[in-house]
């Protein structure tokens, strides 16, 4: 069988630094440090961290007073920001600077007086985060048919702003509807959108020209891995979503001459090794990696870590 590794695949920026955020509050302050919300959504790093001394909830009120609190990449509320501070928690904030750089536009668009809309998947936690962090009403978006649902006059002043994990191409329609319906509406440059997602998502389209079967290295829970999964499928090749080796199904690989390999940006690399063992389990394997875009971003640390 021949194996494709899509390039860029796996960790991005924003992870690689939410995780050595909690590594290294473990290293400076000792364990227990509380995470609010998984720190990414990946259970095998989530376990890791476990393993090193975090503790994982879902609410400020499980941490107990002056304990070291990591905020999650994905964000978090104002509310929570405030509730910690009145608790007088020691906190770290991991929020990917991609996703507070959407709660900024957010932000000025509502002091510029417009009604701004999010375009994301409900219930996500950065959605959460995002719509907490704007000081206005915020309506979220899903689709092009919410768009035309949208009880609002034609000329009201709107502007929008997107989940960092969909991409230029998983927005395209729906801002397009909201421009066909709407006269006055504002939005962030198109290279504003996150990287990571969009060269994932390009790598993973390239991966579907050349195979018969895809397998997304990701968690169930992870949107950005979802994604990849889907855009497989809408190429026409057979695409599954998988945590790790063990679950692999055979018969998926039954027919398939070709396969590709590609991974969220919160799956680590020692999950795609994984899987190619297990397809080794199968059958001889030959791996290749795909040429494909570099990337070079690195984002600071808090302060108070980048020292230690
Ligand atoms: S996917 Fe993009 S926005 Fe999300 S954590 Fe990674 S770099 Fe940040």
């Amino acid at each position: 069988m021949e194996v494709y590794l899509a390039q860029p695949r796996g960790f991005c920026a924003g992870v690689v630094r939410a995780i050595e955020i909690v590594e290294r509050a473990l290293e400076k302050y000792g364990p227990p440090v509380y995470v609010r919300h998984e720190i990414v959504h990946n259970k095998y790093v989530v376990e890791s961290l476990k393993n090193k001394g975090a503790i994982f909830v879902e609410e400020l009120s499980e941490v107990p007073p002056k304990a070291v609190t990591v905020f999650s990449a994905h964000g978090v509320a104002r509310s929570v920001e405030e509730e910690a501070a009145a608790r007088d928690l020691p906190v770290l904030n991991a929020t990917c600077p991609l996703v507070t750089k959407v709660h900024n536009q957010g932000k000025r668009y509502i002091t510029k007086g417009r009604t701004l809309i999010l375009i994301g998947h409900a219930g996500h936690p950065e959605v959460e985060g995002t719509m907490g962090q704007v000081p206005g009403p915020v309506l979220l978006v899903q689709s092009v048919e919410e768009v035309n649902a949208l009880a609002l006059p034609a000329d009201t002043p709107l502007a929008y702003i997107t989940q960092t994990t969909l991409s230029v191409d998983d927005t395209r329609d729906i801002i397009a509807a909201l421009q066909a319906r709407f006269t006055d509406i504002q939005g962030p440059d198109i290279r504003d959108i996150c990287y990571a997602t969009q060269n994932r998502q390009s790598a993973v389209r390239d991966l579907s020209k050349l195979v018969d079967v895809i397998l997304v290295v990701g968690a169930a829970n992870s949107s950005n891995s979802n994604r990849l999964r889907e855009i497989g499928t809408e190429a026409g090749v057979a695409s599954y979503l998988i945590a790790d080796g063990s679950e692999l199904n055979p018969e998926w690989l039954k027919d398939a001459r070709t396969v590709g390999v590609t991974a969220g940006a919160s799956a680590p690399e020692v999950l795609v090794d994984d899987v190619i063992e297990a397809m080794r389990r199968i059958g001889p394997v030959k791996v290749q990696v795909l040429p494909g875009r570099e990337e070079n971003i690195e984002f600071r640390l808090p302060a108070e870590l980048a020292a230690s």
